[in-house]
């Protein structure tokens, strides 16, 4: 049982609010972000682990979407913590220019996949709400009428 300090009550919290919002990023975004990015979203650090961090914190109305978070290294994680990120980026002199322009292309890139899947591709994970549509609309249409000689083949 752990101590109670002001860290496990800010935990208790924090678990409670994410479970009340919509976090829909999938292990399989999670890897193709991190892949993406090649290191640390803010610092670029690599070869380290990395951490999700929310670009728009949660105390401020950011979610675990693939829209949100980026890889942050351990440091940057807790330094950024809930601050908004361009005025944390600056004080801690990182370029934040060149991590939106990064984050621009790639949440485009995300975007134009989100819709292409919406257009009745296979999705690609479970967590998405579109594949439970999918499968409704491939249902189990009987094909084998739709071709009047398939029974005269198997007959004959
Ligand atoms: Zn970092």
């Amino acid at each position: 049982m752990p101590p109670r300090t002001r860290a496990t009550t800010y935990a208790r919290r924090r678990k409670r609010r994410l479970a009340a919002v919509t976090n829909d990023l999938t292990p399989a975004e999670w890897t193709a972000l991190t892949a993406a990015w090649g290191g640390c979203a803010y610092c670029g650090a690599n070869g380290i682990p990395l951490q999700k961090d929310c670009v728009l914190p949660v105390s401020r109305g950011g979610r675990y979407t693939a829209t949100n978070v980026v890889p942050a290294c351990r440091s940057c994680n807790a330094s950024k913590c809930n601050d908004e990120v361009t005025g944390w980026m600056r004080r801690k002199r990182l370029d934040e220019r060149a991590f939106l322009e990064r984050w621009a292309v790639l949440l485009h890139a995300a975007r134009a996949a989100a819709s292409d899947a919406g257009d009745g591709d296979a999705g690609e994970g479970d967590a998405h709400g579109d594949d439970a549509r999918d499968v409704d609309a491939g249902g189990d249409t009987p094909e084998v009428g739709a071709f009047p000689g398939a029974a005269t083949l198997t007959d004959a």
